[in-house]
């Protein structure tokens, strides 16, 4: 398994994105945004690679920061296979709506942070149920209700589920923008996780870890400190600053990997619905 550092925003252990391999060749599991298509590029060069020597690209979920390269990648490598949970299949075909609540949320930022949203063709979309060439994709919903993770031989490609921590760090932050954050869904998928007893973690933000019961531990803990506070009404401000505390030396690299205050906002809407 390779690990490319895309450099997201010009940081490291911002994004970074796996090669592996599978019963039908390479993969990319998840690809980054459009703004690091070059340095996705200049990653699989690193290691004698070409984009056009991935016949497909595993994702976890169609967020702009694990996916949003998908449609631009199709354009320049049209035998690249997408797979993609069903849910979040005709995201990808029709990135619009995606794209106008992106736009919302990130307003001028939008473009120099992500670049590029462009239609998958449908020819290259594969619906991700149980077996994806030797990888066992299963739902891991929480962070976002159409994300799945793939699992082989010990290593969990976790995307989002496992939550965002930094290397060398302990703290595991529940990434939980809006619209469809689920606690309760969130802890069901971490049990998912746990039943398949594996030996290593691959997050997207970032890096490989492999003390996997701490971490998973850690993650719920924050969860449910996160929704607590919520719950109990804290404003955002107070949110915010209170993740800063918790986040520690690395937070301000956390807050721009996964903005605290998009944290909340998912939050309160998760509890607002359930109200
Ligand atoms: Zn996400």
């Amino acid at each position: 398994m390779l690990h490319l550092d895309l450099n997201f925003g010009g940081s490291p252990h911002a994004v970074g994105v796996y090669v592996v391999n599978t019963d039908d060749g390479l993969a990319l599991f998840d690809c980054g945004p459009s703004s690091t298509l070059p340095a996705l590029e200049a990653g699989l060069a690193g290691h004698g690679l070409r984009i056009e020597d991935l016949r497909h690209l595993l994702l976890s979920h169609i967020h702009l920061d694990h996916a949003g390269a998908a449609g631009p990648l199709v354009r320049r490598h049209p035998e690249l296979n997408v797979w993609v949970s069903e849910i979040g299949a005709p995201h990808l075909v029709d990135p619009s709506r995606l794209e106008r609540s992106a736009r919302r949320l990130y307003g001028e930022s939008f473009d120099p942070l992500w670049g590029e949203l462009a239609p998958v063709p449908e020819r290259n979309v594969r619906v991700a149920t149980g077996d994806v060439l030797g990888w066992e994709s299963f739902p891991t919903p929480g962070h976002a209700s159409h994300h799945i993770s793939y699992f082989r031989d010990g290593t969990l490609l976790a995307g989002d589920a496992a939550g965002v921590r930094m290397p060398g760090a302990s703290y595991v932050l529940p990434v939980s923008p809006p619209p469809d954050v689920d606690v309760e869904g969130w802890h069901a998928s971490v049990a998912a996780i746990r039943v398949r007893k594996p030996e290593r973690l691959a997050l997207i933000h970032f890096g490989v870890h492999e003390d996997v019961d701490v971490h998973l531990d850690r993650l719920e803990l924050e969860l449910d400190r996160w929704a607590e506070r919520v719950h109990d009404g804290m404003e955002q401000q107070a949110f915010v600053e209170a993740a800063q505390a918790d986040a520690g030396a690395d937070a301000d690299l956390y807050d721009r990997v996964a903005p605290f205050w998009q944290s909340w906002q998912g939050m309160k809407r998760y509890w607002d619905k359930r109200a």
